[in-house]
């Protein structure tokens, strides 16, 4: 028997995993897919020789991760690769306005608000290592207070808030929407702009980067770190119960609050499980991708400095389509996130040939097909791509639960992000990763500091789980 056991291999498992065998355990990893990686695998999903990121693609918060820092993740095989310029936002003009890596938090493209936007990102990127430590950790005393002050005094507040005090053009404000609408909260809610001070110092401070190869080379490389420290992993083993795991404690579960339910049936006190079916799942989202015979022509050249091309042009549009999802609608024009890995890593595509991935936000559950929609936004941004597509492959809310159980009707952040569920997720509970049942953790996207892929999720479950072991009297 192994010491502990992770159900569920994707980012926070896999880092929950890491964390416990760094600190001695043997552990044993039960994945329900036939490979690791959750919300960061690759495959070949359009054509032979043309690798897409089945979910996750770009990746900020991994380089950044005060975990994933500590670990030595190139020596198994991950490559970061940082192109010219973290994000791309065009305009219907045919320009572009580009985030690049800067101390100075310049952005020269967005015109007259450029030193605006200096004022506002500038002292967050002057020290994002505790910023992040800050922000990337459940509710604490803060080390860093003023560093967390300056942050936070603007992050709980709306978009709309924000954009409109701090910029006075369309330019800064359309290319803040564009990070603020990761959130998948509409825009005029708080703290909606939490997420576009996090994107944007992150694109100043470390760029957005991702890895050759693809996003599988990132759970690859934790895999292989976690099995060089002695641990196991079992993958096509999807766990139904909680009893299956026998005496073995701790256990950490990668699962969200429904999983955790389905897991633990009626051994949940009423009052912990009555928490746990209040939860709240956000917006699901639809993903296409794309295997195209040449790269997208941009109308806007400079796109392609970017990995990263928001589409949306403006705070209104970007708002608009955002507030869609949350009143069960669907946008016509929908706010698009775009990347085009291709263009910098010639692992993913026959030579001359690119991919392409794009998703939008859709109420959760929704089984409406915005191929069209998507598509014709790229399309305006850059006439003739159509005429570039070898093949598509499309993913829906119900496509992506079928493929990993944690994306509850598409919704790929493990739970909806507002106020009263970010730092209190999954229910009000210290620490947020413990459960009623002793030795039984819940280490995934639907506890703090939330989605993404960063791994601190699982790293802050496997301390939680490890001082409880500390803690308990011994049996000698
Ligand atoms: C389309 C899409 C695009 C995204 N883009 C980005 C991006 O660009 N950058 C970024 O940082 N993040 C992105 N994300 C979000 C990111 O992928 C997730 O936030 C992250 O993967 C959450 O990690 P996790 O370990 O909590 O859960 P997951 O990655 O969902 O992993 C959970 C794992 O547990 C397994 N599992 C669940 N139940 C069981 C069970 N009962 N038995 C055994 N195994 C089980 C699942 O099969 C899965 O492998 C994206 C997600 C999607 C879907």
């Amino acid at each position: 028997m192994p010491d502990a056991v992770v159900v569920g291999a994707g980012p926070n498992g896999l880092a929950a995993a890491v964390e416990l065998a760094r600190a001695g355990l043997s552990v044993r990893v039960l994945e329900a897919a036939d490979t690791v990686g959750g919300g960061a695998r690759s495959a070949e999903l359009t054509l032979p020789g043309f690798v897409h990121d089945v979910c996750s693609a770009i990746h900020p918060l991994g380089i950044a991760s005060p975990f994933f820092r500590t670990l030595p993740l190139a020596d198994h095989g991950l490559e970061w690769i940082d192109p010219p310029a973290a994000l791309a936002h065009p305009f219907d003009d045919g320009s572009a306005a580009l985030l690049e890596r800067s101390q100075e938090a310049e952005v020269p493209t967005v015109g007259d608000d450029d030193e605006r936007w200096r004022r506002l990102f500038a002292p967050l990127v002057r020290d994002p290592e505790s910023l992040l430590d800050e922000i990337l950790a459940p509710p604490h005393l803060p080390a860093h207070p003023l560093t967390l002050a300056r942050f936070g005094l603007r992050a709980l507040l709306p978009t709309t808030t924000v954009a409109r005090h701090a910029f006075r053009g369309a330019r800064a404000r359309g290319l803040f929407a564009g990070l603020a609408a990761h959130s998948m909260l509409p825009l005029e809610r708080p703290p909606s702009a939490a997420f576009g001070l996090m994107l944007g110092l992150l694109g100043h401070a470390v760029g957005w980067p991702f890895p050759r190869g693809g996003s599988q080379r990132l759970s690859d490389a934790l895999a292989s770190y976690l099995r060089s420290l002695g641990g196991e992993i079992e993958t096509g083993r999807r766990v139904e119960s909680l009893a299956e795991l026998g005496e073995t404690r701790p256990v950490l579960l990668d699962v969200t609050p429904r999983g955790l339910l389905e897991l633990a049936g009626d051994r949940l006190p009423d009052r912990y499980r009555r928490g746990l079916e209040r939860y709240r799942y956000g917006p699901g989202v639809f993903k296409l991708d794309w295997a195209l015979d040449g790269p997208i022509p941009w109308r806007a050249e400079e796109c392609s400095r970017a990995a990263t091309v928001h589409l949306g042009a403006t705070l209104e549009e970007i708002t608009a389509s955002e507030a869609a999802p949350a009143q069960n609608r669907i946008a016509d024009r929908p706010y698009v996130l775009l990347a085009q890995q291709s263009l910098f890593d010639s692992t993913r595509a026959p030579e001359g040939r690119h991919t392409a991935w794009a998703y939008c936000h859709v109420p959760n559950g929704s089984d409406v097909d915005m191929t069209e929609r998507i598509e014709s936004q790229v399309e305006r941004f850059a006439p003739g791509f159509r005429g570039r597509i070898l093949a598509r492959s499309t993913l829906g809310p119900a496509d992506l639960e079928r493929s990993n159980p944690n994306y509850v009707g598409g919704d790929i952040n493990g739970g909806l992000a507002d106020l009263g569920q970010l730092f209190t997720r999954p229910v009000a509970r210290w620490p947020p990763y413990s459960t009623p049942l002793p030795g039984v953790f819940l280490c995934s996207a639907s506890t703090p500091p939330g989605g993404g892929v960063h791994g601190m999720c699982g790293y802050h479950a496997a301390r939680a789980a490890l001082r409880s072991i500390q803690s308990r009297p011994s049996s000698s």
